[in-house]
């Protein structure tokens, strides 16, 4: 989730640009339903009117993914190269925001200016196309923002680094470097594209039977790689899943993607013998309901492996989907689907982030005067401000979420800590991470509820109930479930006659005390807290 800002001038009259608006990934184990987790933006939405712009580095989710979500916040224009403005304009469209979005394209290698900032746009690789680093120069000096990179001789889709345009800004002289920091404890270097293209095209000319490889949708050179890599086995390619066919579309249309052989349908795909067809398909991080772990389930309308098929997962394990992705391996292993994973294969995919030789290899074309690492967890923040200073970076700098830090003039210095936090979108709508909505979903999914429905007289005597029902709660039996209802009620009922005839007049009294005795007796029933409810009604 990345979202970098940067002003210029004094406290009072600053003004701002924003750096990418990321998201990142809910875990449904910590909130359940929630997809999405933006950064909370309310301290720029109170600056608003000093914000000059948002320039968006490269089109992967934890850069654009929230921009859609907070940009009626925030309201200022956005700049970005052709095909990360063609995945930004889907959003918006979704989101009902096209036509008010003022949204600029840049060319690769382009320039712009917002107010006090000279910005250049600097064409590095990565793992997606049309990866930049933006050099923001200012009458302070000049900030090398890198964006996501890596260092990639054989980038397949794409220029590989500027590196003289690095070397001349370097020249110029660098203020600051705010760097990814990814992979910072990886030795060595990330390796290329180009080394994945032959190993898989290797790997596919072997297989017989059908084939389907998995891999990020947004890696339009891995995508082209076992489109390729068909073409080369004879076989016919095939996409599966909605955002195959959304990147592929946003590729062909600024140009990418032009020599590639002729794609079916997945129903064609179904009719060709096992040995000619390749599916590409999204899911590789076992994501319930992508289609590869459809199609692991033998849940999936056209497309089914079957034994002595194989599946490719040309991916990295995210930390944190290890179970779902594991649970893919055993569905397709239990069938008899052969599995080829980067576990024991080298070369079937590579990061797109920097090794430490990688990051050396910048620190040395840039020669900053200060390091800003960013985009990973603390670790990897503090172990890449260690690294900085192993190579005489003068000054490090950890920034954590919030930090206002002042480049220039003077030393580098925390000034100030602002808000930070993350809004968390549930449904169509943006909640606060700690809001009550959340706080009884947790509970509901770990402990159930309990419903309890009270008729009232004119006079506050019971005229029916109390009816308990529950929710995901049950009992061994149904006889002893009947039981439970009833001891429930019983408690309800006990606690309302314990009440004064005053008390029955006041509807909150009444709810408060039946809430608690029937949660004192669901924990003595299930040891478990539910959620209890109760509702009054007067007649
Ligand atoms: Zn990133
Ligand atoms: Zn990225």
């Amino acid at each position: 989730m990345n979202l970098n800002a940067y002003g210029y001038g004094p406290a009072d009259a600053r003004q701002w640009i924003i750096v990418d608006i990321g998201v990142t990934f809910g875990r449904e184990d910590q909130l359940p339903g929630v997809d999405l987790i933006l950064p909370d933006p309310s301290y720029l939405a109170d600056l608003r009117e000093s914000i000059l712009g948002i320039v968006l580095t490269h089109a992967h989710e934890d850069h654009i993914g929230a921009l859609a979500w907070l940009w009626p916040r925030l309201k200022a224009p956005v700049y970005a190269t052709p095909f990360t403005a063609a995945l930004v304009r889907e959003k918006l469209r979704e989101r009902g925001l096209l036509e008010k979005v003022p949204l600029t394209i840049i060319p690769l290698k382009g320039e712009l200016t917002l107010g006090p900032f000279d910005i250049e746009f600097v064409t590095m690789t990565h793992s997606i196309p049309e990866p930049n680093g933006l050099a923001i120069r200012t009458p302070l000096g000049m900030v090398w923002h890198t964006g996501d990179w890596k260092i990639d001789p054989d980038p397949l889709i794409g220029e590989t680094t500027d590196e003289a345009t690095l070397r001349a800004m370097a020249d110029e002289g660098i203020l600051a470097m705010v760097c990814d920091s990814t992979n910072v404890f990886v030795e060595g270097a990330t390796g290329s594209e180009g080394d994945v293209r032959e190993k898989l095209t290797e790997l596919i000319v072997g297989c017989r039977g059908r084939v389907a490889v998995t891999a990020f949708a947004s890696n339009v050179a891995r995508i082209e790689t076992a489109l390729h890599a068909a073409r080369a086995s004879g076989r016919t390619p095939c996409l599966v899943g909605r955002s195959m066919h959304r990147i592929v579309a946003a590729a062909r249309g600024v140009g990418l993607l032009q020599d590639i052989p002729q794609l079916i349908d997945e129903e064609e795909a179904g009719a060709l013998p096992a040995d000619n067809v390749l599916y590409l398909c999204t899911g590789s991080q076992g994501e319930p309901r992508a289609a590869l772990s459809r199609i692991a389930r033998n849940d999936h309308r056209h497309v089914t492996l079957r034994e002595g098929d194989t599946v490719i997962f040309s991916s990295r394990v995210i930390p944190g989907n290890e179970t779902a992705i594991h649970t893919l391996y055993n569905q397709f292993i239990e069938r008899g689907v052969h599995l080829i994973t980067a576990d024991e294969e080298h070369f079937i995919h590579v990061s797109g982030h920097p090794a430490r030789d990688e990051l050396k290899q910048m620190y040395q074309w840039a020669r900053p005067r200060i390091a800003i690492p960013v985009h990973g967890e603390r670790r990897h923040i503090l172990e890449h401000v260690r690294l900085a200073q192993s190579l005489q970076v003068p000054e490090a700098v950890a920034p954590n979420n919030g930090d206002i830090i002042r480049l220039a003039p003077g030393s580098a210095a925390l000034i100030d800590e602002v808000p930070s936090g993350r809004l968390l979108v549930d449904g169509s709508v943006l909640l606060e991470s700690d809001d009550d909505a959340l706080r009884d979903r947790k509970r509901l999914a770990a402990e159930g509820a309990v419903n309890v429905a009270l008729a009232l007289s004119a006079k506050s005597s019971i005229a029916a109930g109390p009816t308990v029902s529950v929710r995901g709660l049950a009992m061994d039996d149904e006889s002893e479930f009947e039981l439970a209802l009833e001891e429930l009620e019983q408690a309800a009922k006990g606690a309302f006659g314990k009440l004064s005839h005053a008390d029955r007049e006041d509807d909150e009294l009444v709810e408060v005390n039946l809430m608690r005795a029937v949660r004192k007796a669901a924990e003595k029933l299930w040891r478990k807290r539910p959620l209890v409810d109760v509702t009054v009604l007067r007649l």
